[in-house]
């Protein structure tokens, strides 16, 4: 049975698929794709992803978004789109799910000090490193290394890559030297994660008391849906009304992506996957969503990211990150003996302290710090 035989042409397809790395066996009664996404499922930093912060540090409230809760929202909204699209729901799901798993503990705050610490060693990059954890750090297989998955699913993971890297990687990398475009599961994955991430922080900043309802109505894109749900539900208020502003915005979003993006693929007369790789970004959302859209980032980096309380847990995590390093790489003997380096190769040593570091949630890596820092504790 074909089970991809209701995607479009431009869709990407389990058998005009570039493949694994390490030829397996046909998955049987599921598509490739459905066997990707299964596989990360299964996977140890899948389950990290609930220990890891989206922007407000896990142990900070119960209510929150994780980067599980994110992925799982980024999954849902990638696939209502590629339904719409008729693109392959299975690699979208895949993509979606892995999108996040190379992050370090602590979000960006995170991502910024390994990557400071990492800066004579070759850097370090989220999106690279969630790549290396499904080609090379999971170790659950007999025959090989990482999950090894399908090429566009690995290559919907690399969201973005520096040329330096991008001319290490080979095939993987081969699109940002020639400037060409992902699947349009990639590029849909990547805008559902856009979407996910500023409504729920808005979501989130709004339960922290961070941000409160008199400054998000100065934004005309939330103070329009607001006022939409107080027309249709005179006297509602509090967590109902944000949920319903919130869940409208999410919508107009999702809506407008498919109608623009439809478009724009009608225009391109696609025919095949090669086709999408050589025309240009298709999935976008309208000129006036793509304003309205930016209007919402600006405001959360403003408001939000930058506001002190983030900004005293943003300096805390620099610095346990930054301490963890530096402690590791001047004595390896504290990293346990699968991340030592037999002969000492600095930048060899370095990878592995970044791997483990960058592999911790956020109270582990606060555990771990109190264990190297504090004298009474073990
Ligand atoms: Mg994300």
């Amino acid at each position: 049975m074909n089970l991809e035989a209701h995607l479009a042409p431009y869709a990407a397809r389990s058998t005009a698929s570039r493949g694994r790395r390490f030829s397996e066996d046909s998955p049987g009664s599921r598509t490739e794709f459905q066997r990707d996404r299964d596989r990360i499922i299964h996977s140890t930093a899948f389950r990290r992803l609930e220990y890891k912060t989206q922007v407000f540090v896990n142990h900070e409230g119960d209510l929150f978004r994780t980067r599980l809760t994110h992925s799982i929202e980024v999954a849902q909204i990638a696939r209502s789109i590629a339904r719409n699209l008729r693109l392959n729901e299975d690699l979208i799901e895949a993509i979606s799910l892995a999108h996040d798993l190379g992050h370090t503990p602590f979000g960006h705050a995170g991502q910024d000090a390994l990557n400071a610490c990492m800066k004579n060693h070759g850097g370090f990059e989220h999106n690279l490193q969630s790549l290396r954890v499904v080609d090379a750090l999971e170790e659950r297989y007999g025959a090989f290394d990482g999950l090894n998955l399908m090429f566009e699913t690995r290559e919907g993971i690399l969201k973005h890559c520096s040329l330096p890297n991008a001319k290490k990687l080979g095939d993987i990398g081969q699109r940002f030297i020639d400037k060409k475009q992902p699947t349009l599961e990639a590029q849909v994955a990547n805008l559902a994660d856009e979407i996910a991430y500023n409504n729920h922080d808005i979501d989130d900043g709004l339960r922290s008391g961070l941000l409160t309802q008199a400054q998000l109505d100065e934004i005309d894109f939330y103070a329009r849906h607001h006022r939409e749900v107080g027309a249709a539900y005179p006297g509602i208020s509090g967590r109902r009304a944000i949920h319903e502003t919130i869940r409208r915005m999410i919508n107009a979003l999702i809506v407008d992506l498919i109608q623009a993006s439809q478009q724009r693929i009608q225009q391109a007369e696609l025919k095949t996957v090669d086709d999408v790789r050589n025309a240009p970004a298709l999935i976008t959302f309208s000129e006036p969503m793509q304003a309205e859209a930016a209007s919402l980032k600006r405001f959360l980096r403003d408001n939000l990211y930058q506001h002190y309380q983030v900004n005293r847990m943003t300096s805390k995590a620099r610095r346990i990150i930054g301490e963890l390093f530096n402690a590791f790489m001047g004595e390896p003997k504290l990293l346990p003996p699968d991340y030592q380096v037999a002969a000492a190769e600095v930048a060899q040593q370095a990878r592995k302290v970044a791997d483990y570091v960058a592999g911790m949630t956020d109270r582990y890596a606060m555990r771990e710090h109190r264990r190297l820092f504090v004298v009474d504790e073990i």
